[in-house]
């Protein structure tokens, strides 16, 4: 973990897109500061992070974005999609609105986005399963038809939030290298 100063072979952008208050800027917080908290204050200012990991003996750094509390419908810039390598399309497990959203969503990234991008929808907050109103099979389903990688996290409980992020870096890296 960190960033060393030996040569970086790759940088790739992620951008991470979805609803307001599904978890975006926990997922980024707990991956690249293994940090959570419960009373996040809106992000001010678009905003990233980068984490340094070791892929097929490359060294690559991941430059993760955070949208700047724009999650309206069209009020993220194209700059906050150009060089995105891959993108976190994120819903909310208790919200059936922020999933219904993700097809509005899709549209938007690949309006903007390159043709080669990878894209992970992921359902967060897996830690509220007794207020769950998204099945699973909804998710995978959508995921299938529009071939994206699907998981489901928790930034609270720490749940598939470094596979999640791994699983999408390596497949960007099966695309660049
Ligand atoms: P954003 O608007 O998408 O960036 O959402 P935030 O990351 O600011 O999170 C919104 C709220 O959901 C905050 O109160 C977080 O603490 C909470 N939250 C984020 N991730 C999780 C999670 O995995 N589980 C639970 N229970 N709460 C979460
Ligand atoms: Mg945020």
């Amino acid at each position: 973990r960190g960033d060393f100063t030996s040569k970086i072979d790759y940088v790739f952008k992620i951008v991470i897109i979805g609803d307001s208050a599904v978890g975006k800027s926990q997922l980024l917080a707990r991956y690249a500061r293994n940090e959570f908290s419960l009373d996040s204050k809106a992000t001010i200012g678009v905003e990233f992070q980068t984490r340094t990991l070791e892929i097929d003996r490359k060294t690559v750094k991941a430059q993760i974005w955070d949208t700047a509390g724009q999650e309206r419908y069209r009020a993220v810039t194209s700059a906050y999609y150009r060089g995105a390598t891959g993108a976190m399309l994120v819903y909310d497990i208790t919200k059936r609105e922020s999933f219904d959203h993700v097809a509005r969503w899709l549209d938007e990234l690949r309006g903007h986005a390159d043709k080669n991008i990878v894209i992970m929808l992921i359902g967060n907050k897996s830690d509220l399963g007794t207020l769950r109103a998204v099945p699973v099979d909804d998710a995978k389903e959508f995921a299938q038809r529009e071939n994206l990688f699907f998981m489901e996290t928790s930034a609270l409980e720490a749940t598939n939030v470094e596979p999640a992020f791994l699983n999408i870096l390596s497949e960007i890296y099966q695309v660049v290298s």
